[in-house]
């Protein structure tokens, strides 16, 4: 017997050269392995004689070598082995590639299962069977299959791990391994019809019917569920019980802050707002999502919040994701606060300044502007994670907001918890438009704000798919914009044209480059506009002036990389065209389009491809279609699965649980279950089994 916890290098039988290819794949245990879930599954159940078989199916048959031999063939260089097999109703030819070993394993008259697709010749019509998996079978045992004559499970196959491989190690560890403790109470298994651990370890690798392994997958996808949901739901608890500073809002002073505004605010916008304010008045933590699509006007909200902090005398902390965020959001917060005397600063690794009252900004000096911080003398601090190095510490932070990081991580909020017994308010804002179910499940620790609509002076961005043939006509359009004082963007998918050493695919592609582009552009097409580039290999400070310059309209065309893909904000920017649009997500595109219509002039977003592929078309017809970020990542989390919509490694979602988020009666229960069994058990004594687990759990999802 072996146990979840038994290294694989305690199991006799198992080559070293395999252990230590497992071990790359960082499988190293009983449990990693078993855990190693199949991707997919292949149907050989059904096994077929050989007069049966048509040209096109995957099967299996049980037959006897009748000959075999290798050679090479002349026209590939390859090692083919082929082989004549019999069964008592006719004759099938095998052929293998690069696999010369196989001619010593199938001796003529061997007797074996042969699992592959059966194709037909080309030249002679004649069917044969292109690389089965073979599994020599005796016939007088009773000994169960792994390869051929059942549902047989597929792995993604990594270094040199091949399916067949996982398939001879899986199956026995788990003939071998002991049972294992249900950690589900058996009503909740029950109530949604969910397979008992062990036997749904069996039938997710090796299961009957596909009925089956459906089945066990959705008990290890609701496993993963619940793990979040009570990850969620613990913390949120936690956080409830920490102490926050009670930050006293005078009302009246904020309605005439906001009556200072240039514009009024749209209703989503003081309702967001006003549920800040209810939070920051408790003495204990917020956590807030604000979300809101691109243009929404989420940076007001969070300044308007600031600004109350400080009249409370505390300090707030404003992250942003890069440096050319942070100087954009302290530029609208020393233009939607003139004359503030409570400080508003920023720090980046390569800047820092402060401004206070009508005193026009004071360079200062990184130290000085850290002695500022540490004082409390300055209120607002806007920054990148330079905010959080070490060498930073605030007087008396009580307010902290995260702009466009979809998580921020537990770690680095420990690091602005100045002392154990505050913790600041938080205020996460994001674009990126998450359907609800995947919300709920990524973010259930945190309350939601929601802006849902756009200010009222924007007219709808005016988005075409432009094929090749029609970009003279599209340089004059961008011509006749600059006219009027417009600016314009163009998105390219890469900096630079590839090198000669990269891969020949990648020049045949012809992926637009932003310095070609430059070149083209600011040469031979618009030699009387100008015309700049902005990337991120190029030095911070050139980046800043060529997006003061932009932001001042001293820049008529500004050619960029994905750089620019979230927050910044040039209200007099309405053309935003993207080369190789099909190389981006929708969700990105979606992003870039929000860097135009962010004032009353009409604006325009221009898909550039060179892609005829129908599916390409259909990918940006529906960002043509899609009025808003929510409808459109409903689409988009349909075409491709919560996985890419989200790019894993920003969720660090369990696989099972990212596919399983598109069935919401899933999340839902297992949402429920999470919430009844804290009820009943908030410290989980009484569940020992689940509490291990969800340490576990938390060490393997990582969110940073
Ligand atoms: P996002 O939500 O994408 O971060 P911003 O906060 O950058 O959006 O706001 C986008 C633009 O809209 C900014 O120029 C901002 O000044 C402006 N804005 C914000 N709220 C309103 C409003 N209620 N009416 C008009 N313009 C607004
Ligand atoms: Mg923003």
């Amino acid at each position: 017997m072996v146990s979840l916890s038994t290294p694989l290098s305690k199991i006799q039988g198992i080559q070293t050269r395999f252990i230590t290819k497992l071990k790359k794949l960082g499988i190293e245990t009983v449990r990693d392995l078993i855990f190693h879930f199949p991707v997919r599954y292949e149907d050989f159940s059904h096994v077929y004689k050989i007069e049966e078989l048509t040209p096109g199916s995957e099967v299996t048959i049980t037959a006897t070598v009748e000959s075999i031999k290798s050679r090479n063939t002349w026209k590939r260089g390859l090692f083919m082995v082929e082989a004549d097999l019999i069964d008592e109703t006719g004759v099938i030819r095998a052929t293998w590639f690069n696999q010369p070993y196989i001619k010593n394993v199938l001796q003529p008259g061997r007797s074996a299962n042969f699992a592959g697709k059966v194709v037909q010749s080309k030249n002679t019509g004649e069917m044969y069977l292109s690389n089965p998996t073979y599994e020599l079978v005796s016939e007088h045992s009773d000994h169960e299959t792994k390869h051929t004559a059942r549902i047989v499970p597929v792995y993604s196959e990594t270094r040199g791990l091949t399916s067949k491989g996982l398939r001879f190690l899986i199956q026995p560890v788990l003939k071998r391994l002991e049972e294992i403790p249900e950690i589900f109470p058996a009503d909740i298994l029950e109530s949604d019809d969910i397979p008992e651990v062990n036997e749904a370890l069996q039938s997710i690798h090796f299961p009957e019917t596909t009925d089956e392994a459906l089945r066990a997958r959705r008990r290890f996808a609701f496993e993963d569920l619940f793990f979040l949901q009570l990850k969620n739901i613990s913390e949120r608890i936690k956080l409830a019980e920490k102490n926050a500073n009670k930050i006293n809002v005078n009302i009246e002073s904020v309605k005439s802050l906001i009556e200072s505004l240039p514009f009024e605010l749209t209703t989503s916008q003081k309702k967001s707002l006003w549920e800040i304010i209810q939070d920051i008045e408790r003495p204990h933590p917020m956590n807030r999502l604000l979300q809101g699509d691109v243009g929404s006007g989420k940076t007001v909200i969070a300044g308007l919040a600031a600004h109350e902090v400080a009249s409370a005398g505390f300090q707030s902390a404003f992250m942003a994701p890069t440096e050319i965020l942070a100087r954009q959001h302290y530029h609208t917060f020393l233009k939607l606060f003139p004359g503030y005397e409570h400080g508003i600063a920023l720090l980046t690794a390569s800047e820092s300044r402060i401004s206070y009252g009508n005193a026009l900004e004071s360079i200062t000096k990184k130290p000085a502007l850290i002695k500022e911080i540490a004082s409390g003398n300055v209120k607002i601090i806007i920054g990148t994670h330079a905010l959080i190095q070490k060498n930073v510490s605030f007087k008396n932070l009580a307010f902290v907001i995260v702009d466009e990081q979809h998580r921020f991580g537990v770690r680095q909020r420990a690091v602005l918890e100045q002392n154990e017994k505050i913790t600041p308010h938080f205020l996460s804002m994001s674009a990126t438009p998450i359907p609800r179910t995947l919300s709920l499940t990524l973010f259930g620790d945190l309350d939601l704000s929601l802006i849902t609509e756009l200010p009222k002076n924007r007219k709808p961005i005016i988005t075409r798919i432009v094929m090749p043939d029609e970009r003279t006509m599209t340089h004059q359009f961008i011509r006749d914009e600059v006219k009027n004082g417009r600016q314009v963007f163009v998105i390219c998918p890469r900096i630079e044209k590839p090198e000669e050493s990269d891969n020949a695919a990648w020049q045949q592609l012809q992926v637009r480059s932003v310095k070609e582009e430059h070149e083209k552009l600011s040469t031979k097409i618009f030699p009387d506009l100008s015309v700049e580039m902005l990337h991120g290999k190029m030095p911070a400070k050139e980046k800043e002036s060529i997006m003061r310059a932009f932001s001042e309209n001293k820049i008529n065309i500004l050619i960029a990389t994905s750089v620019i893909e979230v927050g910044v904000d040039i209200p007099n920017a309405t053309i935003m065209m993207i080369e190789g649009s099909e190389r981006f997500g929708l969700a990105q595109l979606h992003q870039f389009r929000g860097r135009v219509g962010r004032a009353e002039h009409q604006s325009y977003c221009l898909l550039f491809t060179d892609s005829s592929s129908v599916t390409t078309k259909t990918r940006l017809r529906s960002l043509v279609e899609a009025k808003n970020g929510f409808e459109l990542a409903e689409k988009d989390l349909k075409i491709r699965g919560p996985g890419e919509f989200m790019g894993e490694a920003q969720t660090g979602m369990p696989d099972l649980a990212m596919k399983a988020i598109q069935n919401p009666d899933l999340v839902k229960h297992a949402r429920e279950v999470a919430q009844q069994i804290l009820e009943t058990d908030r410290t989980l004594k009484k569940n020992p089994l689940i509490r291990e687990h969800l340490a576990e759990f938390r060490k393997d999802v990582h969110w940073e």
